[in-house]
């Protein structure tokens, strides 16, 4: 049995800003990590085909992220301009047009569609659960969201593609509410969200994590999954593996899908419980594809199956470019195979060669389970901050439940901070 001060689980974003702040109050940390490196959903690796990092999950952040801005620039790293979109095309009825999603007779319907989840998305941000109608906006998943709408075939292909960049689960289960907050960002509209894309961190979000970590001078424990997590009168206990460990308090910086692994004693109150067995339904898939003719800056939405959303964001020096596409982990989907990708990638880019493409597969890792956070129609409430308060000397931390910006990193600092600040409180 070792001991320290504080222990942090979990060497992610919320993990990394949990240490360091703990740190900076005096504390002597030890940060236990089940991955051999530091990022966890953060996950700068070499693309299979010629080995530049690229970012395997997330990537871009916003303009008010400015507590990752700050981190950024502190830890002496910088920001790449996301390139604008330049070029806009749709993928209907089996051909790409450039003059909009709908067909010329489906225009009207398309129009009233666009502004029904403007409408929604705005009342939704203002708090309110129904719209003026008395349709509910929350507890409802987005299938029955889109039935709603009856709206033509490629206006739900259009809002299919931008969710598998928002809500990113199953249209049954996950809530509609997922796809309207992100419409939000640019008054209700689905397109605006990657307005807001604006960044990504150079050379990569693990590598600011590992920075963080450094700084903090925890002590760090790598591939060391926490298996038990005991309360004990003065403290807590955790295994990981044959080691245990014991400290004053723990913040455990897992998302709602990890901290289904760890068994707790004496258990959990009940609303965690519940949370955690049910735990989110965030199941995209974002691959990178290597490819030859297709204009940096082209933006291409598909047709509710597949890879429906994808842009070539870079342009290399070779003259190839980077393409970063998305879809839902779901029968028929074959991210890892290159024939699938090259067949999906054809439909997209008609005209252009696939060379090489490269993913990571979140759902099937057992430290994630997932992609980011996306919570199931009917229970958007266990992922409320108010769910995630401490118990006896444990605090939690994610970007999944954080109290503002979840599911992005930004929300992952917020709750890192949050949690050490409680964590202080507590010791
Ligand atoms: C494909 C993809 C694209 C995304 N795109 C964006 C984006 O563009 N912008 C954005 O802001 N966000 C994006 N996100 C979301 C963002 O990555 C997450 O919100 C953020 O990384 C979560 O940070 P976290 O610290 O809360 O959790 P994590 O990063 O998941 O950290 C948890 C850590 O705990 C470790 N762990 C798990 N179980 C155990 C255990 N038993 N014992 C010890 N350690 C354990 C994990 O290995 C991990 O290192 C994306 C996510 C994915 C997957």
């Amino acid at each position: 049995m070792s001991e320290t001060d504080v222990i942090v689980v979990g060497a992610g974003l919320a993990g990394a800003a949990a240490a360091l702040k703990l740190a900076r109050a005096g504390k002597r940390v030890r940060l236990i990590e089940a991955r051999p490196r530091c990022g966890g959903r953060g996950y700068l690796k070499p693309f299979a085909g010629d080995g530049q990092e690229l970012e395997f999950g997330g990537a871009w952040i916003t303009p008010w992220h400015g507590r990752l801005r700050a981190l950024v620039a502190e830890h002496g790293l910088s920001l790449r301009p996301r390139h604008p979109v330049t070029n806009r095309l749709w993928l209907r009825g089996g051909a790409l047009h450039a003059d909009g999603a709908a067909a010329p007779d489906e225009v009207t319907a398309h129009e009233r569609a666009i502004a029904r989840v403007a409408a929604d998305a705005i009342l939704l941000k203002k708090g309110m659960a129904e719209n003026e109608r008395g349709e509910a906006l929350t507890g409802i998943s987005f299938a029955a969201y889109l039935d709603r709408l009856s709206c033509p075939k490629p206006t739900r292909d259009l809002f299919s593609a931008w969710w598998t960049v928002s809500g990113s689960g199953d249209h049954a289960e996950v809530a509609a509410s997922e796809f309207l907050a992100s419409c939000s960002y640019d008054n209700g509209l689905a397109e605006g969200m990657i307005n807001f894309w604006s960044d990504t961190v150079v050379p990569g979000m693990g590598v600011l994590a590992q920075r963080m970590i450094a700084a903090s001078g925890a002590e760090l424990v790598l591939s060391a999954p926490v298996e038990q997590v005991a309360s004990t009168g003065a403290g807590v206990e955790l295994t990981a593996g044959e080691a245990r460990h014991r400290a004053s308090a723990c913040v455990l910086a897992l998302g709602i899908n990890q901290l289904r692994a760890l068994h707790f004693a004496p258990e959990l109150s009940a609303p965690k419980r519940e949370a955690i067995a049910r735990g989110h339904g965030g199941r995209a898939f974002k691959l990178w594809i290597r490819m030859q003719g297709v204009p940096v800056g082209t933006l291409v939405t598909g047709d509710g199956n597949g890879i429906e959303f994808a842009f070539a964001e870079r342009l290399d020096e070779d003259g190839s470019t980077l393409v970063v596409a998305f879809g839902l982990t779901r029968d028929g989907n074959r991210p890892a195979d290159p024939q699938w990708v090259k067949g999906q990638a054809g439909k997209l880019f008609p005209n252009a060669r696939v060379l090489a493409h490269d993913w990571h597969d979140w759902v099937d890792d057992p430290f994630a389970r997932g992609t980011w956070v996306s919570a199931l129609a009917g229970h958007e409430a266990g992922l409320d901050a108010a769910n995630w308060q401490p118990e006896s000397r444990i605090a939690f931390a994610s970007s999944d439940y954080a109290r503002d910006q979840a599911g992005w990193f930004e929300g992952a600092v917020i709750a890192g901070e949050d949690a050490a600040e409680a964590v202080l409180k507590l010791t």
